[in-house]
């Protein structure tokens, strides 16, 4: 199989992952570090962090999205990058629009939106600088549907993905490639963070059927990584097989 993983003139090729102390983001740099990438690996809980870097061989690099100075100090850590995984996000609560909950809001557009805008501005000139860039932001089957409930999650979502789009067209010509994964159920700390701690009502999202995993993800996000460097998955849409939308499910 043909992969554009093998070391250039310039040595191991590198991925920043954000959000990789847990769920998506773990498993993408497991994957990723397998591969052969040297993963640099941020978030805000250092000590899993720490643990995951002696695990894979990367490098743990404190990081909040949503804290400008946090993400210069971080960028900082980062001499070269191919690849960047904007992944760091989530949502909080579900409630109507009616009875929208401004704090949640506001956690979910700096993290999901304003995170990915920071990061990406912060690196973009080292991807295309490394001759062969790729970008790839974790949207949502969010991003592509608005249902009841959901406003502060999908509105963030949509956004994220309009600003990941944008720059398909904004560096055309340029090497650097852009991939959008726009996931459905995974079981991983997002309910639990949506939730705020309700673990019940975290494994209820997923009672009855098989969601998918983080290494699933995982899976694709590294074969989309892993294709010669002229080959561009733009967007891809991943499910379990028993989820039919963001609010039609089978359960048995
Ligand atoms: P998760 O297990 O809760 O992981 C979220 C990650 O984001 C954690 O590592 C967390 O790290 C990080 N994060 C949150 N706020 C941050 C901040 N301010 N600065 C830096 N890192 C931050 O959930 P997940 O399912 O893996 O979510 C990963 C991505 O997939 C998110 O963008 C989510 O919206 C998307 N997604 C998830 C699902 C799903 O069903 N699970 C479906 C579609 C899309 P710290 O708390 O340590 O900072």
């Amino acid at each position: 199989m043909s992969t554009s993983t093998e070391t250039t003139g310039n040595g191991t090729r590198s991925a920043v992952i954000t959000g990789a102390s847990s769920g998506i983001g773990a498993a993408t740099a497991r994957q990723l570090a397998a591969a052969g990438y040297r993963v640099v690996l941020g978030a805000r809980r250092v000590d899993r962090l720490t643990a995951l870097a002696e695990e894979t061989g990367g490098v743990a690099v404190p990081l909040d999205v949503t804290d400008p100075e946090s993400v210069e100090s971080f960028v900082r850590e980062v001499p070269e990058c191919n690849v960047l995984i904007n992944n760091a996000g989530g949502a909080k609560g579900l409630a109507t629009v009616a009875n929208a909950d401004e704090d949640d809001w506001r956690w979910m557009w700096e993290t999901n939106v304003l995170g990915t805008l920071r990061l990406t501005k912060a690196l973009l000139p080292k991807l295309v600088e490394s001759g062969d860039g790729h970008v790839v932001t974790i949207t949502s089957v969010a991003a592509l549907e608005a249902y009841d409930n959901g406003s502060g999650y999908t509105s963030a979502k949509h956004a994220q993905a309009a600003l990941h789009r944008t720059l398909r067209g904004e560096h055309l010509g340029e090497p650097v490639r852009f991939t959008e994964l726009a996931p459905g159920m995974v079981e991983t700390e997002f309910s639990e963070v949506r939730f705020k701690g309700d673990t019940e009502k975290a494994s209820k999202v997923y009672q009855g059927l098989t969601p998918l995993s983080a290494d699933d993800v995982a899976d694709v996000i590294t074969f989309a990584v892993t294709r010669p460097s002229h080959v561009n998955l733009d967007q891809i849409v991943l499910k379990p097989r028993d989820q039919h939308s963001a609010t039609r499910a089978h359960r048995s």
